[in-house]
């Protein structure tokens, strides 16, 4: 039997989940493993959350909220409520009970000095989903922002409780000198047949990803096809802070400033039709429909930006 393609996939949470469903549907299925953001990780009452490895969990596994594209389906809120009336907590994080189960035994496990990488995969594993979930380093890289409004913001701050609101003035990957990259996420890379840049976020999800020590240089000396996927369709964000992250740097809004920020790391564009033509002399391009409203979409999309990769792979 021929050996499955390996595609392994750099992402953040609710926009590259959608890719990574559409990934896990196709016939025959590849190998695949995704190398997640954990830049907006954070300790919360207590408790590790890794927001962007739980939706990507959830999500593989069935259990995700379809509506907000993350937590748990039909969740309840009791913990969040009791700390809310009884206790006068200023709950601004939302904490579904279900969620809460996943972060009681994370925090368990780091607790007692197991990985991260060795958690989620236990946790992947044990909820059925084949493909492997890597948290893209062990240590803690968490990503800041620097506002005038407000100064330094901790990303959940600036994410969750500010709405995303203050203006950018920085964006800080604050990369510990304990930070290394994990054997799993090398071996991903390197025995990738195709390496994806899922349509998520550039700066808040893929650039923490980019910053892992080592993870750059290693991708760049890569030779197989390195294909990202627009975040933005029609000039803007699906959802969410890109478009206004980018005008606030300073960046004009446009899929050609999102391909020309991962100059280096890709060779590969999948824009979407809605976006303004552009050519740039070192990437090969290609239109499609990005939009993945359904499971059907977001398989169509997987398979079309894969059979187009291979195409001029070969
Ligand atoms: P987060 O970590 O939960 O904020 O999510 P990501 O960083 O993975 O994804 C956010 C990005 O996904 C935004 O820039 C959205 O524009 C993009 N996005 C969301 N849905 C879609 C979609 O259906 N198609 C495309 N092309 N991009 C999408």
């Amino acid at each position: 039997m021929a050996m499955s393609e390996k595609i392994t996939v750099l992402t953040g949470g609710v926009g590259g989940a959608k890719l990574a469903l559409g990934l896990a549907n196709l016939q025959p299925p590849p190998q695949l493993a995704f190398i997640v953001n954990t830049g907006d990780d954070f300790w919360h009452l207590g408790l590790k959350i890794c927001p962007d490895i739980d939706t990507l969990i959830y999500t593989l596994s069935g259990a995700v909220d379809p509506r907000q594209g993350w937590g748990i389906a039909d969740d309840s809120a009791h913990v969040l409520d009791s700390l809310k009336r009884r206790y006068a907590f200023k709950a601004w994080f939302k904490l579904g009970d279900q969620d809460l189960a996943m972060h009681l035994l994370r925090t368990q496990a780091m607790r007692e000095q197991v990985s991260l990488t060795d958690f989620t995969s236990s946790i992947a594993r044990r909820l059925g989903i084949e493909a492997a979930i890597l948290p893209m380093c062990d240590a803690e890289i968490p990503t800041t922002i620097l506002t005038r409004e407000h100064g330094e913001l901790s990303f959940q701050d600036y994410f969750v409780k500010q709405r995303w609101q203050p203006a950018i003035q920085q964006i800080r990957y604050n990369v510990d000198k304990e930070a290394r990259l994990s054997e799993v996420v090398r071996e991903a890379l390197t025995s990738a047949d195709m390496i994806l840049i899922a349509p998520s976020n550039p700066w808040l999800s893929i650039a923490p990803i980019l910053a892992v020590p080592g993870l750059l240089d290693l991708l760049e000396s890569l030779s197989v096809p390195k294909v990202a996927i627009s975040p933005l369709v029609g000039g803007d964000a699906v959802k969410g802070p890109t478009a206004k992250i980018m005008r606030e740097m300073g960046l004009e809004v446009s899929a050609r400033a999102v391909a020309r920020s991962y100059a280096g790391v890709i060779d590969g564009f999948v824009d979407d039709l809605r976006n303004p033509v552009f050519q740039l002399d070192w990437l090969r391009a290609t239109r499609r429909d990005t939009l993945m409203t359904s499971l059907e979409r977001k398989v169509a999309l997987a398979r079309d930006a894969l059979d187009w990769a291979r195409g001029w792979r070969a």
